[in-house]
Order: structure tokens, then C-alpha cells, then sequence
């Protein structure tokens, strides 16, 4: 039985951390090639140039269309040639930082993710999601190693749209429970074998940070203020999921995270709030659940604001044929809901989503 845990080759946090990139980015390679949308260019090109530029390194920039498409990685990677860029440098949401990667592995260049929002797991992570131009899912590729360097900067996080570090705390959310469900069957990671303990006590760190902080962060984030607790969080989103969910494992909730796509409703829903209604669905699925735990983390979910119920997914007005449909097709061979130790069927996952959406609504009405 082997076991292997990925990494990152250096984690940067901290507020300013955008202002110093160039004193961490220049050691891997002097001509740098920056991927980003012409949103986050306008915001954040002037700080980073002159960041760049400071440590004596060449910065050039791809704008791309906004979507991580086998044309744009194309276009990328004729620039970055062209170039003889040697760092490729990804800025944004996970669609610049998996086209950066895309670039950069193509090239032997070296990969920084620079993440303007902690939403989920692309930073740290060694595999690129693909979508078509029109933004249709279009498969993935995994890279022979993760990222040279993440670098977050804490006040950019911070003045992001909160809803995106709320997703991010779904996506984590999700990580312990879905490691330990695949490491009950010694199930291989993505990472490519059976988790170490680090990678379990890592993903039960992103758990517990998460539980202890996570509120507060939420409060300080709507301010757009950096705390110790808005630290934390984004530490736990973004670094310790990143680690968690790779190297330890995946099981139901990121079946449904990536798996309710297949329902146009769920399409103006976020990664994370998908994942956040998938871990309710696990949670329900799984009979070795403690019900107290279930109950505080359904509640947790609720006093941040995550979807717990099909309303809140869009999916209110779905018919109960077009459920179970749903369902078949996410029990087919090969998801993640197949790490778990007992055998899940269509009808045992259709019975788990109805349970987690009344039990959802349920709280949430108490809790009002
Ligand atoms: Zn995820």
C-alpha cells in the first residue's frame, strides 16, 4: 500500500503580500508571463509590475477571454514560447490560475498562483479544469507537480465579494469528511496513493479551523477588514483544503459539487455551494455520522449562509423523475460516491439529497 502527499513548493500569506511578490517570484525565473482577465489586470497590473520590476524581472501579460479553454491555453502557450517566459503567473479566480498552470507545464516554465479570492482548491492543486469557449465543462488534465509557489494576498481577499470566501469555506468544508470516508476503504487519492497521517491531520485541521473561525472571518470579510480569524480562514480555504482534498480524498459532496451541473438550475450556483449541498447529502448518506455533529455542521452552514436545500440551489420546482435521473447519473461508475465503504445506489443517493434538503429546511427555518 503506498502513500503520497503533494505539495505546493511555497506557501506566501499576509496583507501586502501582492507588494513583495516579486522578491519571492524572481529567484524561480526572470521573465515572467502574468494570465489574467482584463478585470483583474485593471485592478491589480500597476502593484504587481512594479513589484516585478523591482526584483530586477521582465514582466509580459496574457488577458484572456475569462475562460480556461484548450484555445486560450493554446494561445498561452504560443506567447509564453514566444517569450521564452520561465515563470507563468496566474491572477485571479481558479479559471486564470488552471490556464497558468496549463501554460506553464506545457512550457517547462516554473507556476505561481496568485489568487485574488479563496473560493476553492486551484491555487495548490496540480490539475487544470477545462471549459469550452462557451463555458460547457470540457474534462481536465493533471500536471506532474503542484505549483512552485501560492502567494495570497489577505486584504485582496478581503475586499472581494464575501460570497466568494463563503464558497470557498463550502468547498473546505467538505474536505475532512470526504478524506475520511475514502480513507475508511483505503481508497487512493487523487494524489495518487493512500494518505499519509499528515494529509488526514491536515484535512482535520481545515475542519476545526473552519468551525472555530469560520463566522467571524464572514463578519470581517463583509467589512473587508484582515483579522487573525479572517487569517485563519483564508489559510484553511485555500492552503489546507488544497492539501486535504488531493492528498486525502474525495467521496459524495464533490460528486455532487461537480456532478449538479448536469442540472441547468444549479448553473449560477458556485463550486462551493454546490460542494456545500453535497456534504449535507454525504452527511445523510452516511450511517457512521454522529447526528450531533450532522446537526452542527448543517447549522454552521446555515449561520454563514450556504445552500442546505434544493431551493437554495435552484432546484425547488425539479420534478422528482428528473431527481432520480439525476441521481443514476451520479452513481455511475467511476464518481467519487464509489470511495465510500458501503455501496451507494441511485435510489440511496436520491433518498440522501431529499433527506438533506428537508433536514436543510428544517434548520433553516428554526434558526430564523
Ligand atoms: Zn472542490
Amino acid at each position: 500500500m503506498i502513500k503520497t502527499i503533494i505539495f505546493p513548493g511555497r506557501y506566501v500569506q499576509g496583507s501586502g503580500s501582492l507588494d513583495e511578490a516579486g522578491k519571492f517570484i524572481a529567484p524561480l525565473g526572470k521573465k515572467v508571463l502574468v494570465v489574467w482577465d482584463s478585470i483583474v489586470n485593471k485592478m491589480f497590473s500597476e502593484r504587481l509590475e512594479a513589484s516585478i520590476k523591482k526584483a530586477d524581472a521582465e514582466i509580459f501579460s496574457f488577458v484572456f477571454s475569462g475562460e480556461c479553454s484548450r484555445n486560450q491555453k493554446d494561445i498561452g502557450i504560443q506567447k509564453a514560447q514566444a517569450l521564452k517566459a520561465d515563470v507563468v503567473v496566474g491572477v485571479g479566480g481558479g479559471k486564470a490560475i488552471d490556464l497558468a498552470k496549463a501554460i506553464a507545464f506545457n512550457t517547462n516554465a516554473h507556476m505561481v498562483s496568485l489568487p485574488t479570492v479563496a473560493s476553492n482548491d486551484a491555487p495548490t492543486s496540480s490539475c487544470s479544469v477545462y471549459y469550452t469557449d462557451d463555458g460547457v465543462l470540457d474534462g481536465f488534465d493533471v500536471w506532474p507537480r503542484n505549483p512552485d509557489m501560492v502567494l495570497a494576498d489577505s486584504q485582496i481577499i478581503a475586499n472581494a465579494p464575501v460570497r466568494w470566501l463563503v464558497s470557498g469555506i463550502g468547498d473546505a468544508l467538505a474536505t475532512w469528511f470526504e478524506a475520511e470516508a475514502a480513507f475508511k476503504g483505503r481508497r487512493p487519492a487523487f494524489a495518487g496513493g493512500v494518505p499519509t497521517m499528515t494529509a488526514m491531520s491536515l484535512a482535520r485541521l481545515c475542519y476545526e479551523t473552519l468551525m472555530a473561525y469560520g463566522i467571524d472571518a464572514k463578519m470581517d470579510a463583509e467589512n473587508h477588514v484582515v483579522t487573525p480569524a479572517l487569517e485563519k480562514i483564508i489559510e484553511a480555504n485555500i492552503l489546507l483544503s488544497g492539501i486535504g482534498w488531493e492528498s486525502g480524498g474525495l467521496a459524495t459532496a464533490h460528486t455532487l459539487g461537480n456532478g449538479l451541473s448536469i442540472l441547468e438550475c444549479t448553473h449560477p450556483y458556485s463550486h462551493g455551494e454546490k460542494v456545500a449541498f453535497g456534504l449535507v447529502t454525504q452527511l445523510c448518506l452516511d450511517d457512521d455520522i454522529d447526528p450531533q455533529e450532522r446537526l452542527d455542521v448543517v447549522d454552521f452552514m446555515v449561520e454563514l449562509g450556504l445552500p442546505v436545500s434544493f431551493a437554495e440551489l435552484g432546484m425547488a420546482k425539479l420534478a422528482k423523475d428528473e431527481l432520480m435521473k439525476a441521481a443514476v447519473a451520479l452513481t455511475e461508475p467511476g464518481n467519487f460516491l464509489h470511495n465510500h465503504v458501503f455501496t451507494v445506489s441511485a435510489l440511496d443517493l436520491f433518498s440522501a439529497m431529499v433527506k438533506a434538503d428537508a433536514l436543510g429546511s428544517s434548520r433553516k427555518k428554526l434558526l430564523k
